[in-house]
């Protein structure tokens, strides 16, 4: 690919509302930019975004359609592909794509986002940001007054079970074998009206297209619309194994981040991260926000970077 012969200012991993809105600040900045992104971002299965000012209820697919249209409004460049692995080069950084090309850049920022991994049941992934969910923020008021089940994997399911009451009267805690409530957790649980329910949960039943249920090992079901899940949330960071860039474990739970400090800056010289990557729980808007903040940061850095190139030829013998 011709274009991704010269230097950028900055390429961004990804090309999801972090990485686009930090494309669309550097491209405004008058900064050659490259959004490089694979095609998945996290939201893709659910049929719209909530919670972004303005946007509420768009599809991510348009969402996304949008900001890319916007980033190349202003001049920046958006690609399709996988970045396989990031080199540091002369001072730069070298991308090496799925397709075989490469792409050469003075900032790196990595927005690829965090993969889910869900429970191992048959058929949840299906269901998957339909009615099969994690984020109360995302879709409670979509699934309000509906029969909600939360499936535990850890003490973490009684605050959700709770925290999901406040969308439906009709909440169930899935024990699933993996948790064993405390007598002050009981209290809590039937004092908001949350029903409990034991036994490993071995499927779900799914009707019209629609979750109907899930089945326990003892052969009971338990009328769902909804269920709620919590998975361990993996930051994508592969390809940055060179610069030896690795994510942190997360104390919050089972999954990873990269660790950043406040304006996104790595532990990596000259390379940036924002979204879903170094902040599990960061939404489409604040995904969006991060990117621009850090494209603020690496403008900033590239400004003292080009001064101090200046002032070196200013002062360098007229030859
Ligand atoms: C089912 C579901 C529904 C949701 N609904 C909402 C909602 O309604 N409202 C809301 O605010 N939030 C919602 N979220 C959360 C939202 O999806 C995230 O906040 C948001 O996607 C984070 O943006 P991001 O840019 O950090 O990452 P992403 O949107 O995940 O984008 C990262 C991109 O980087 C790409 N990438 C990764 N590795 C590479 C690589 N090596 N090379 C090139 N590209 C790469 C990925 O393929 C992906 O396209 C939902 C999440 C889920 C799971």
């Amino acid at each position: 690919m011709d274009h991704l012969g010269e230097l950028f200012d900055v390429a961004v991993i990804g090309g999801g509302p972090a990485g686009l809105s930090a494309g669309v600040a550097l491209a405004r900045a008058l900064r050659s930019v490259v959004v490089i992104d694979a095609g998945g971002q996290r939201n893709l299965r659910a049929e719209g975004v909530h919670g972004f000012l303005t946007r509420e209820g768009m599809s991510p697919r348009q969402f996304l359609a949008a900001g890319r249209a916007e980033l190349e409004g202003y001049g920046g460049t958006a690609v399709t592909g996988l970045v396989n692995s990031a080199v540091r080069e002369d001072g730069n950084f070298v991308l090496s794509l799925d397709d075989g090309s490469t792409c050469t850049a003075r900032r790196l920022l990595i927005t690829s986002g965090s993969e889910d991994e869900l429970p191992d049941l048959p058929g949840l992934r299906e269901r998957w940001g339909r009615d099969v969910l994690y984020c109360p923020y995302c879709h409670g008021w979509e699934i309000r007054n509906q029969a909600v089940g939360v499936l535990a994997s850890g003490s973490h399911a009684v605050l959700q079970a709770l925290t999901f009451r406040q969308w439906s009267r009709d909440v169930t805690l899935l024990l699933n074998g993996e948790l064993t409530l405390s007598p002050g957790q009981r209290e809590q649980l039937d004092a908001r009206s949350v029903k409990v329910a034991d036994g490993r949960v071995r499927g779900l039943v799914v009707q019209d297209d629609k979750l109907r249920a899930v089945t326990l090992d003892d052969g009971s079901a338990v009328p769902l619309e909804v269920l709620v899940v919590n998975p361990a949330t993996v930051s994508k960071t592969n390809m940055l194994e060179v610069l030896g860039l690795e994510p942190d474990s997360l104390e919050e739970g089972p999954g990873t981040r990269l660790h950043t400090d406040d304006s996104g800056l790595t532990s990596c010289p000259g390379v940036w991260a924002a979204g879903n990557v170094t902040d599990v729980s960061a939404q489409v808007m604040t995904a969006a926000a991060a990117g621009l903040k850090a494209a603020a940061a690496i403008h900033a850095d590239l400004v003292l970077e080009d001064t101090r190139l200046a002032v070196e030829a200013a002062r360098a013998p007229a030859r």
